[in-house]
């Protein structure tokens, strides 16, 4: 299929002698937005792995970090631009991961109009970029599209429940506005689309002030301190591991159906047996407090993965007990807390 751009992708007519150099060994360039922040800086090592791809990370640092990217700047295959998807951006690529957006509550809440600005009009501009090059297009969608789900687990055909003026809705309403704009372009521009609803991830490099329940408790049982259950401690989510994740997210933008596809990992844990994991396997002495909440919290979650499995061959394979203490050791180190 024509990008109507010259690709590195078309050989040169006669033998070139930049052909066998460093540079011109890559022949699928691929954007990742949202590339420094945690999951996309995991899928770019991965994407880095293949000689065959030249990766473009454009970012504009609000959640994200270059430390997530360092072993990559300077690499000939890689680039990293500072960006805000909120406004065009006029490259070539063939294919995009489309990631930017804040995911932990406390960020996507500190701008609520910046967040839906970036579902909307982020994934406007990357499905128009899409269709100016004729890119593959993968959005990161979410498991807060089914709200606080009534049905349980959660299928792909759930249409959710979804509180549209809430204090999350700009997070889950804005992800909803960003499939529908998927949808609309794949209709009517025959776009090729893939939405991948992802359920709560962990591991290395997520921020240690990030909000999120893992990333609290293992920073709070690293320095001695309570854990912080919110009330009322029943409520369920399922934690995939980032390298499932990650594997999961290629599979889908390799693979030949357009999703919505849930990726995550189907063990359902309460907050507080959770709490008590991260005891047992970090610090048995501390304790576990139970603290206010805030409003619209599910109060369960669990993804059906039946269509992963059966379209993607994908199931998760780190369990939460091996995947705990990686993401200890990573939190470890740059918390300067060795283990006694
Ligand atoms: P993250 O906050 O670590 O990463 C998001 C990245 O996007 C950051 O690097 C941030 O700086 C960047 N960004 C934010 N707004 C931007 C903008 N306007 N322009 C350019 N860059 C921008 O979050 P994450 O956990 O890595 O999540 C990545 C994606 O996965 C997000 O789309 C999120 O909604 C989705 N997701 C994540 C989870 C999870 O559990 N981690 C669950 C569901 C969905
Ligand atoms: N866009 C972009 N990069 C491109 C092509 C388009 O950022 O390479 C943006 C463009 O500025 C517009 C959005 O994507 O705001 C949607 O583009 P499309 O061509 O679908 O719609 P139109 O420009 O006709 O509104
Ligand atoms: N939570 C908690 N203690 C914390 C942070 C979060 O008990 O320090 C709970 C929160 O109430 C929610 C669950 O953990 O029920 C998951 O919250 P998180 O912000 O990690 O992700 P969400 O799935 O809500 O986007």
């Amino acid at each position: 299929k024509s990008n109507g751009h010259v690709s590195i992708k078309t050989p040169p007519p006669s033998p070139s002698p930049f052909r066998n150099s460093k540079f011109f060994t890559a022949n699928l360039r691929i954007l990742v937005t949202g590339g420094a922040g945690f999951i996309g800086s995991h899928l770019v090592d991965r994407l880095m792995e293949n000689e065959k791809n030249e990766v473009i990370v454009v970012d504009n640092y609000f959640t994200g970090s270059k430390n997530n990217l360092m072993k990559w700047i300077g690499h000939p295959r890689f680039e990293l631009i500072r960006h805000d998807v909120t406004e065009p951006l006029l490259i070539e690529v063939d294919q995009i991961y489309h990631l930017a957006c804040p995911a932990s509550p406390i960020f996507y809440k500190y701008n609520p109009v910046k967040t839906i600005k970036t579902n909307v009009i982020g994934t406007l501009n990357m499905l128009g970029l899409a269709k100016r090059v004729g890119a593959r297009i993968l959005l990161t969608s979410t498991s807060e599209v089914y709200g606080d789900p009534i049905q349980h687990p959660q299928t792909e055909e759930y249409w959710g429940n979804v509180n549209p003026i809430g204090v999350r809705s700009c997070y889950d309403e804005g992800k909803r506005v960003a499939e529908t704009l998927m949808f609309d372009y794949h209709r009517q521009h025959g776009i090729e689309i893939r939405i991948a609803r992802i359920f709560n991830t962990y591991g290395p490099r997520m921020n240690i002030d990030d909000g999120r329940v893992v990333s609290n408790f293992i920073a709070q049982a690293i320095r001695g301190e309570s854990l912080t259950v919110q009330e009322p401690g029943t409520q369920t989510r399922s934690f995939c591991y980032v390298s499932d994740q990650v594997d999961g997210l290629i599979k889908l933008m390799e693979g030949e159906n357009t999703g919505p596809i849930n990726i995550g990992n189907p063990d359902e844990f309460t907050m507080l047996e959770l709490a008590e994991n991260v005891k047992e396997l970090i610090n048995p002495d501390i304790q576990v407090k139970k603290v206010g909440n805030t409003p619209d919290d599910p109060s369960q979650r669990k993804p059906d993965i039946t269509l992963a499995k059966k379209v993607l061959g994908w199931s998760p394979k780190v369990t939460l007990r091996d995947g705990l203490p990686l993401m200890e050791e990573d939190f470890r180190k740059r918390l300067g807390v060795l283990k006694n």
